[in-house]
C-alpha cells in the first residue's frame, strides 16, 4: 500500500501575539488560530483569504521563520519542532519560503549570481566551481542567460527579480514551497510568465506547494485545492472544482460571487457582505464570521462550529448550516 500520509500537516496551529490593550485588559491579536490543514505530496494547496487573515503567518509558521504559540506542524508525520541542530538544518533545506516582494528579500548589494550561491555556501555545499556550475544551471533553468548573474536587483524588472527569487529558494533542492502572493506585485501579462514558470519547475522537481493568494482567479489557475481562511481560520478546504462550482461556506459563496470572469459555471448574484473583516485583537464570539453572515442565526452567534466534513468527495466545512 503506498503511503497516503500528509507531507505537511497543520494541527491546531496557533500564533497569537501579545498587544497592549485600553485600561487594565490584556488583549492578544489572534493572527493564526486552531488552523488545522493537510498538503500531500506534490499538491499545490491555494490558500486564500482578505488581508489579514493570517495566511502569511501561516505560511512563515511552516517555513519555521515564526514559531507558534500552539499546535503542532509535522512533516511527513514527524514534528518540525523536535528538529535540533544538524536535522533542524537539513529540515530547513527542504522548506522553502518564497516572499512577495522579491526586492525586499533579495539584498541590493550582490550581485544575482551571489544571491544564489549564498545558500550553498551556508549549508557549505559544492567548491568554487560546483557552486558557479550550479549557479549557472538554476539561471538557465529560471529562463536567464548566464550574464544575468553579473547584474544587481535594481537593475531588473519585476518578473526578473522574482525569477531570481524563486531560483534562490530552489538552489538547496527543497521539497516543498511556500509561495506567498508570488505574483500580486506583479503585471498581469508577468504574472502568467512566472505562474506557467512556477507549474513547470513543480513537475520537473516534484515540488509540494502552499500557494498563498488573495487573488481567487490566480489560485484557481493554480491550485488542486483550495483553502479558505477568515480569521486566523480554516472556513472550508475542497477541492478548486468543488470550491469554484459549488462553494458551501457563506464567506467563500461571497469570494466565489465577487469573481467577475469564466471561472463560475452558472451565474450567481453577487453576495455582498456587510463591513469590514474584524480585527484580529477583537474576534467575534461564536463563529467568527456570523457579524457578516447573511444566514447567520442564533446558534451562530453563540458557539463556535468545528471544521467537519461536508457534502461530497473529500471537503469540510466550518459551519453550522452542515453540521
Ligand atoms: P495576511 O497574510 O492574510 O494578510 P498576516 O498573516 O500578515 O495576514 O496577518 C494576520 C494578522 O496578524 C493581522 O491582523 C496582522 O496585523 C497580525 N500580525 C502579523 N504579524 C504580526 C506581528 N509580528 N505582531 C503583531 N501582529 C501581527
Ligand atoms: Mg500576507
Amino acid at each position: 500500500m503506498p503511503s497516503v500520509e500528509p507531507l505537511v500537516q497543520f494541527d491546531n496551529l496557533q500564533k497569537i501575539y501579545p498587544v497592549s490593550g485600553f485600561g487594565r485588559k490584556k488583549a492578544s491579536l489572534r493572527a493564526v488560530d486552531g488552523l488545522t490543514l493537510s498538503i500531500h505530496e506534490g499538491e499545490t494547496l491555494g490558500l486564500v483569504g482578505e488581508s489579514g487573515c493570517g495566511k502569511s503567518t501561516t505560511g512563515q509558521l511552516a517555513a519555521r521563520l515564526l514559531d507558534p504559540t500552539g499546535g503542532i506542524i509535522r512533516y511527513r508525520g514527524a514534528d518540525l519542532a523536535q528538529f535540533r541542530g544538524k536535522s533542524a538544518k537539513a529540515m530547513r533545506r527542504k522548506i522553502q519560503y518564497v516572499f512577495q516582494d522579491p526586492y525586499a528579500s533579495l539584498n541590493p548589494r550582490h550581485a544575482v549570481a551571489e544571491l544564489l550561491e549564498e545558500p550553498l555556501r551556508i549549508h557549505r555545499i559544492g567548491d568554487k566551481r560546483e557552486r558557479k556550475r550550479r549557479v549557472d544551471e538554476m539561471l538557465e533553468r529560471i529562463g536567464l542567460e548566464a550574464s544575468y548573474g553579473k547584474r544587481y536587483v535594481h537593475e531588473l524588472s519585476g518578473g526578473q527579480r522574482q525569477r531570481i527569487g524563486i531560483a534562490r529558494a530552489l538552489m538547496l533542492k527543497p521539497e516543498f514551497l511556500i509561495l506567498d502572493e508570488p505574483v500580486s506585485a506583479l503585471d498581469v501579462s508577468v504574472q502568467s510568465q512566472i505562474l506557467n514558470l512556477l507549474k513547470e519547475l513543480q513537475s520537473d522537481f516534484g515540488l509540494t506547494y502552499l500557494f498563498i493568494s488573495h487573488d481567487l482567479n490566480v489560485v484557481h489557475y493554480m491550485s488542486d485545492r483550495i483553502a479558505v481562511m477568515y480569521l486566523g481560520k480554516v472556513v472550508e478546504v475542497a477541492g478548486v472544482d468543488d470550491i469554484y462550482a459549488k462553494p458551501l461556506h457563506p464567506y467563500t459563496q461571497a469570494l466565489v460571487s465577487a469573481i467577475p470572469t469564466e471561472h463560475r459555471r452558472e451565474k450567481r448574484e453577487r453576495i455582498l457582505l456587510k463591513g469590514d473583516i474584524p480585527s484580529a485583537s477583537d474576534v467575534p464570539a461564536g463563529c467568527s464570521f456570523h457579524t457578516r453572515c447573511p444566514l447567520a442565526h442564533d446558534r451562530c452567534r453563540r458557539a463556535e462550529p468545528d471544521l467537519l466534513p461536508a457534502g461530497s468527495g473529500n471537503r469540510s466545512v466550518r459551519c453550522h448550516l452542515y453540521a
